[in-house]
């Protein structure tokens, strides 16, 4: 008998487990009683079978930069770390000069990907925004420009006087490749008032995201979770997700992100337990159904609890990312980076098969078994990168959204 056979028939999840077996989507209440059953293996278990049932043994990473323009931000959201005020000491932005600097570095280590995100800035024209998209579309075509918040979306159409719409089509003009995922923390108002004061609203989060898609791009999306709010609400903010990507299937994949709880206003000193992290992992997989990836972030979980992740319904680790602040700023313990060895190791310990992937989820080069190429000083990127053929290139053009 199979352990998903097991589940089925014994399990205190078997109704559940004959659902997913079927193919049924579940219920909001489904997936309440999901977060709150104490058969930790059983959830696992059919996340898992849910994941290899959509991806295969394949789990995937990315070869990205993390690159922060600013962290001067209008707002106070209390739970972040990251912003800070024109007084204070340590603010700063970055020149597209300098970007293109720290781009052309990662490029050399093998990067397809640039995630960019930054605080509101107070002052900054749109122009700073579409120079820097520019510049770096012309450092290196190729290199795919994941940028911005849906805040920063709704900030930018503010500077640039213009509708959502026309900004972003203005910004994916410039060179914006995706939308990144972020900003979503939860989104019941009650739970948002307490974290993230002055922020966008659901509405106005996924009405960005609705935007881009209709334009024709593809964005991922997030929940922050761990804090102050309940599992109803994680449900809440769920439904939320599955009911756009029923509208405009333009979200790439889910990245649920744990709170950390260093250096700002939330009442919570810890963060997620290991079983906390597996099960929103687990959860998320089963009950987003239209969804292809889930990706354990290893930033905020730590690669070891995000590699057991890829057999509790993650397919993806998420990237290198070389320089991360906002996390770590609220105390995240996990290194800056990773060499892409690491994140295959840890793929294939998990008994899963590593595939180096790009910004839309396409996949980039597959390890097979015998395949040990990244060699030991590789850096970031690694030997795979810079080995990628012509052809793996140009494959990679064609999948790309026009976006
Ligand atoms: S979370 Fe974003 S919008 Fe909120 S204060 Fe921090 S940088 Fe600003």
């Amino acid at each position: 008998m199979t352990a998903v056979n097991f589940v089925l028939r014994h399990g205190e999840l078997k109704d559940l487990a004959a659902k997913v077996e079927a193919g049924a989507r579940l219920t909001e209440a489904d997936a309440l009683r999901l977060f709150e059953t104490r058969d930790l293996n059983g959830l696992g278990l059919l996340a898992s079978h849910a994941d290899r049932r959509r991806n295969g043994a394949r789990a995937s990473y990315i070869v990205n930069r993390y690159l922060n323009y600013s962290n001067y931000c209008i707002l106070s959201c209390q739970f972040c770390a990251f912003s800070r005020k024109k007084r204070d000491a340590d603010g700063f932005e970055l020149s597209a000069e300098q970007m293109v600097a720290k781009a052309r570095e990662a490029l050399a280590i093998g990067i397809t990907e640039l995630h960019i995100v930054g605080g509101l800035h107070p002052s900054l024209p749109f122009s700073y925004y579409t120079g820097f998209l520019r510049a770096l579309r012309e450092l290196d075509p190729r290199l795919q420009l994941k940028c911005f918040t849906a805040i920063e979306i709704l900030h930018l159409a503010w500077l640039a006087r213009k509708s959502v719409r026309d900004t972003l089509t203005e910004l994916r003009d410039a060179g914006l490749a995706s939308l990144t995922g972020g900003g979503a923390e939860i989104f019941r108002k009650e739970v948002r008032s307490q974290i993230a004061t002055g922020k966008e609203s659901a509405a106005e989060y996924l009405d960005v995201h609705r935007t881009w898609h209709q334009l024709g791009g593809r964005s991922t999306c997030t929940m922050l979770y761990g804090h102050v709010e309940t599992l109803a609400d994680r449900v809440d903010h769920l439904r939320h997700l599955r009911g756009l990507q029923d509208e405009t299937h333009g979200f790439t994949g889910f990245i649920p992100l744990p709170f950390q709880p260093d250096n700002n206003r939330i009442p919570v000193s810890h963060a997620p337990t290991g079983q906390d992290l597996l099960r929103t992992i687990a959860v998320a997989r089963l009950y987003l159904d239209n969804f292809d990836h889930v990706t354990a972030y290893w930033v905020g979980m730590g690669l070891r609890m995000a590699q057991v992740a890829l057999n509790y319904g993650a397919d993806d680790l998420h990237g290198t990312i070389i320089e991360e602040h906002i996390f770590h700023m609220a105390g995240a313990k996990s290194p800056q980076q990773q060499a892409e060895r690491d994140l295959v190791k840890a793929i294939r310990e998990a008994g899963r098969i590593p595939v180096q992937r790009d910004t839309f989820y396409q996949p980039l080069k597959v390890w097979e078994a015998t395949d040990t190429g990244v060699t030991p000083d590789s850096g970031a990127g690694g030997d795979a990168s810079r080995e990628r053929t012509d052809a793996t290139e140009s494959a990679t053009r064609a999948t790309a959204p026009e976006a």
